[in-house]
Parts: C-alpha cells; structure tokens; sequence
C-alpha cells in the first residue's frame, strides 16, 4: 500500500495483453504473431486453442517475466525451436540441440518421395548426416518393417538422435556415431538418404535471421556447397544395392550440379523434385 491507501501492487498481463505486446516487440518478424503463440503456449503449457479460449486469463507473475524473456532472445534473433526446445516434423515432435539443425518443412519432400519408392517391404534404409533424427525417424514411423540406420559425426547428437526415437516410441531405428561412411560396415542398403550440408562458404544466407544460430557443420559445404553430396553419390554406390535408390537433399540453384554429379557415377533414373515453394530441393536416382 502507498500513502494515498492504493495498493501499488502491479497487475498482470492477461493472455490477450501478453500476446499483444509480444506482438508489439517482434513487430518486423512476419511471424510476430505465432512466434508469440508459440512461446506464450510453452510458458503456459497449454494447446493454442487455450489462447482463444481464455484470452482474459491473467499470467503469474513468473510466467508474465518467463514470457518477457523469451520475447527478448526472440528479439536477438534466436529459433524458436531453440526456445522452446522441440520442433515438429512429419508426425513427431523432436528435441532440437544446439548442434543440429532445426528441422524444415522441405525435408518433409524427402520423406515423402522416400515413401513413395518401389522397394522392399522389410528395407534397410540409411539416413547420412540425421541430426535430430528428423527423417530417419519419419521414415521408421511410417514402416514399422524397414530398419533405419541414422548416423552423425558427433556423439551428443547420437544421444539426442535416441532421445527423440524414445520419445516419439519408435523401434526400429538405431543410431550410430559415423562421419559420413567412416563406420557403416553394413552394406546392401535399398535406401539411402540425406540432408547434407550443402550452403556455400560465402552465402550471404548465413548472416540472416535463425541460421545464423545454428552450427556451420550442418549448413555449409566447400566446392560451392557440393562437396558432401558429391562424397555422399560417390560412396553410397559401394553400399547400395542394385535397384536401390539414394535420395539428396540440396540448395535450390544445385539441382543440375546434383543431377549431373548422379549421372557422372553410374546413377540411373535420376530425378529432380521441386518443393512447395517451387525451388528445386531433392534429387533421387537408382543404382541398376
Ligand atoms: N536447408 C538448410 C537451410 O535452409 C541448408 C542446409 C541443409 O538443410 N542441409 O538453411
């Protein structure tokens, strides 16, 4: 209480004001307004749908300073995935670290042009470079017969990589420290994909917005952002079968480098699939 008997006491913000002021502050972001209800809904621990339903609901006052402080990395420019943790991608929600790239809808093409391919129901597919996990873990999800290798140069993202088939309760997926091919001893693979880092040196790309927050090991690529995928072409043909099909993922101005780079190993049928926005994004072929 003050002297004039009011009590001073300060009020807080209701889930409608919160969202406004988020709003307010991340104003040049296009995604002000989901960014908000994505960090309000991590706070409250709530479904979006509680935003609607009770926007005169009133924060705490450690939830209102938990908000404002996430609004603020926000505001630095750090991912949301970062903030809260997870990401969701496909039908799995996945932790996110530091140390790997934060999924993207993109890669959900590749997932869904692996799916599509003719190849045996019990396959033995291989995810190079797989981070969180993203696509190995889709495609095990989707085919509970085929047993998916998932490998990473990197020990911690192994363990995060195991982490997410735990929670997500997938079985048949195992995950194995390797850089690129350097601890495959299996071979005979009838898929092989990958998400490789594939951004050149010098890209403008890396100065801007959320990448620039996640680790260069995942993004950029020597020889103009080639490199890995040329090393990936070359050395999935000893470890695949006949009929079997490699599947990258590249930049939007690398789909004929990649397509040639396919055709200049003995790949056959090779493909290039554009995604939602248009850009050329996979390219899939076939080792007859
Ligand atoms: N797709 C990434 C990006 O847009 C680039 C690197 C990768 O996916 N391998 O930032």
């Amino acid at each position: 209480m003050n002297n004039s008997g009011i009590d001073n006491q300060k009020i807080n913000m209701t889930i409608q004001q919160a969202l406004q002021w988020a709003k307010h502050q991340l104003i040049d972001g296009e995604s002000a307004i989901l960014d908000a209800r994505i960090l309000l809904c991590h706070v409250l621990e709530c479904e979006p749908v509680t935003l609607m339903t009770y926007p005169e609901k009133v924060l705490t006052e450690e939830q209102e300073s938990q908000f404002q402080h996430l609004v603020n990395l926000r505001l630095e420019g750090r991912p949301i995935a970062h903030l809260v943790g997870y990401r969701d991608f496909w039908t799995l929600r996945l932790q996110v670290s530091e140390k790997t790239l934060i999924p993207r809808p993109e890669t959900e093409l590749l997932v869904e042009h692996a799916l599509e391919l003719p190849i045996p129901a019990e396959a033995k597919v291989l995810d190079l470079g797989t981070g969180t996990g993203a696509i190995a873990l889709s495609l095990a999800s989707e085919n509970p017969k085929w047993q998916v290798l998932g490998v990473d140069y990197d020990q911690e993202i192994i363990d995060l990589a195991k982490k997410n088939a735990l929670s997500n309760d997938i079985n048949n997926v195992s995950f194995t420290k390797s850089n690129w091919f350097s601890d495959v001893d299996e071979q005979e693979f009838d898929l092989i994909v990958s998400n490789p880092p594939y951004v050149e040196q010098d890209s403008p790309y890396l100065n801007q917005g959320d990448v620039r927050f996640e680790p260069l090991t995942a993004l950029v690529a020597d020889q103009d952002g080639l490199e890995d995928i040329k090393t990936i072409i070359e050395k999935s043909r000893t470890k695949i079968n006949i009929g079997g099909w490699l599947i990258v993922e590249h930049g939007f101005q690398q789909g004929e480098s990649v397509h040639s780079l396919f055709l200049e190993f003995g790949f056959k049928h090779v493909q290039t699939v554009k995604d939602l926005n248009d850009c050329e994004r996979i390219t899939k072929a076939q080792w007859c």
